[in-house]
């Protein structure tokens, strides 16, 4: 299968249709992103990427990072997580509250607002939130294979000014005693987490470790255990786009987690990690054209996690 040629005409197909959806704007900082950038990075277990469009730039990767703040905070608490986050779809928005006085602040799952604050909390564990920071940036550096990877602080800026939702979460999470940390702490890491900026080739590479057993078939670096890198991945397909998660599974079939900046990563088990970035946001804050691209992208290859081929 020629999958250089897959990803180039999957994005000659989709290129008239940039600047589809609605990029985020309650993250000011954000809505300054040109809406017709459009990327896609997609890495095999060879070693091979093979891109096209704005795969190489940059951008506010927001909710993908919950994948890796999830992995870093079991590799700290092991299955003592799952006292503290469930692992139920949400059926809600990624910032709803809602839930969380009817289950006594116990988040449905690490991927909406609520969990994500969680998991960061455990992950920062005894470290000041800096070092948790730099926890987080050399695992992805070294996993991504690149020493430049790191978080734009003005996002993280505009998005705490901005964070009074995120802010209360937090407060209502601390309320019910779920929190270790003080819980500003515990949100400027949260906003650095989802500032960090990473390219489509650079999302694909350092995830690799996700469609292979937890460990990066090209390095051979162990991110987590196989049966971790499978959970990762389950609730990745079963919450990974909030009150969209279902509609993802059946129009795309690859375990996936969107950001608001337009992102989206998904883990093909045993085949492959594609990035996809077009800021546009339909419901639920997925990319529109980031969630197309990957259907393309499966329709063409014949892969799906529902396919025993
Ligand atoms: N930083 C964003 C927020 O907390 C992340 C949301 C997202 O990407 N879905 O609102």
């Amino acid at each position: 299968m020629d999958l250089g040629a897959i990803v180039s005409e999957t994005y000659a197909e989709l290129a008239d249709e940039r600047g589809s959806g609605t990029p985020a704007r309650y993250i000011p900082a954000l809505a300054l992103v040109d809406p017709n950038k459009f990327g896609i990075a997609l890495a095999t277990a060879d070693g091979e990427v093979f891109c096209a469009g704005d795969a190489d730039e940059a951008f506010s990767i927001q909710s993908i990072s919950k994948v890796y703040a999830l992995a870093l905070a079991l590799e700290r608490e092991g299955p003592a997580l799952w006292d503290a986050v469930g692992r139920e779809p949400s059926g809600n928005a990624f910032n709803s509250i809602v839930q969380l006085e009817r289950e006594k602040g116990i988040p449905r799952n690490p991927f909406i607002n609520s969990g994500a604050i969680v998991t960061t909390d455990r992950f920062i564990g005894d470290s000041t939130p800096e070092e948790a920071v730099q926890d987080l940036l050399t695992r992805l550096r070294r996993m991504g294979r690149d020493e430049s990877i790191t978080f734009d602080e003005e996002v993280a800026r505009s998005e705490s000014e901005t964070g009074s939702r995120n802010r209360s979460l937090a407060y209502f999470l601390e309320d019910f005693g779920r929190l270790r940390n003080p819980v500003e702490d515990v949100l400027s890491v949260y906003f650095r987490q989802c500032a960090l900026r990473l390219s489509c080739r650079q999302l694909a590479e350092a995830s690799l470790f996700l469609a292979f057993d937890g460990t990066d078939p090209v390095t051979g670096q162990q991110m987590c255990s196989a049966s971790r890198a499978r959970r990762i991945n389950a609730l990745m397909l079963m919450c990974g786009h909030y009150d969209n998660s279902g509609q993802f599974a059946f129009e795309v079939g690859f375990c996936g987690k969107s950001g608001v900046g337009g992102g989206i990563l998904a883990s093909v088990p045993g085949r492959a990690a594609i990035a996809v970035w077009s800021p546009g946001l339909g419901r639920s804050g997925t990319s529109v054209l980031g969630a197309k691209a990957l259907s393309r992208i499966g329709l063409r290859t014949g892969w799906s996690v529902f396919s025993g081929k």
